[in-house]
C-alpha cells in the first residue's frame, strides 16, 4: 500500500499536484485510492491505473418466480467488466429480461438464497436500504465485480423482488482480457427462451 499525500505529484501522472487533479474528482480519486491500496511502489499506481478491466462473461439463467420452476431454459449470457458494480449488473439483467426495476434486489454470493452472511443488495436506484439491526448485508452499489474473488466456475443467486421472489442462478462462464478497444460494456451476448412477463394483467 502506497500513502499519496496532498502535495504529491498526482499518480495519474498529469504533472499537477495531487489535492488540485484526481483528488478533485470523486471517480477519479476512487481508482487512484484503490491503485494505490493495491500499489507496492509508486510506479504500480500507474500501472495499475492503465490496466484494462477483466471481462466476465455470466450466465444468468432463471430458476423460479413466485415458487414456480421454469422447465425450459431461459437464459441471458451478459459480458460485464471487473469494475462495474453489482448494481451495473443488476441494471444489464433487468434490460436482459425485460424486467420493470422497481424492486430490491440481493446478489448471495454464497449461492444461496436468504444467506445473510453473502448478501450484497440495493434498491432500484442502488442505494443500499438496511432494514434492521443485525442486517449484514453490503452495498451493491459500491462492489465490483473485480472485487469478488469469481473465477470460471463460480455461482452466485441473484434475486430480484422480495415479493415476487424472481431468482436467477449466474455462473461465470469466462473470464477474459478484452483487447478489443471499441467494445463496450455491459452487454448481452446471448439469449435463450422467452422471458416471462413480470406481472399478470
Ligand atoms: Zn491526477
Amino acid at each position: 500500500m502506497i500513502e499519496i499525500r496532498r502535495n504529491d505529484p498526482c499518480p495519474c501522472g498529469s504533472g499537477k499536484k495531487y489535492k488540485k487533479c484526481c483528488y478533485m474528482d470523486k471517480e477519479k480519486n476512487w481508482k487512484i485510492l484503490r491503485a494505490a491500496n493495491r500499489a507496492q511502489t509508486r510506479k504500480d499506481i500507474i500501472k495499475i491505473l492503465n490496466e484494462r478491466p477483466q471481462v466476465y462473461k455470466l450466465k444468468v439463467k432463471l430458476d423460479s418466480m413466485k415458487a414456480e420452476h421454469f422447465k425450459s431454459t431461459i437464459s441471458r449470457n451478459i459480458e460485464i467488466e471487473g469494475t462495474d458494480t453489482l448494481y451495473d449488473l443488476h441494471l444489464e439483467i433487468q434490460r436482459a429480461f425485460n424486467w420493470d426495476n422497481d424492486h430490491m434486489f440481493s446478489f448471495f454470493m454464497s449461492n444461496q438464497i436468504w444467506d445473510k452472511q453473502s448478501e450484497y443488495k440495493a434498491n432500484p436506484l442502488g442505494e443500499h436500504m438496511v432494514s434492521s439491526f443485525g442486517d449484514t448485508s453490503k452495498p451493491a452499489g459500491e462492489t465490483e465485480i473485480g472485487d469478488l474473488s469469481l473465477q470460471k466456475g463460480s455461482s452466485f443467486k441473484y434475486l430480484f423482488d422480495f415479493g415476487d421472489e424472481i431468482i436467477h442462478s449466474i455462473e461465470v462462464v469466462e473470464v477474459y482480457e478484452n483487447n478489443d478497444p471499441d467494445a463496450s460494456f455491459p452487454r448481452l451476448v446471448k439469449s435463450v427462451g422467452k422471458a416471462p412477463p413480470q406481472y399478470e394483467w
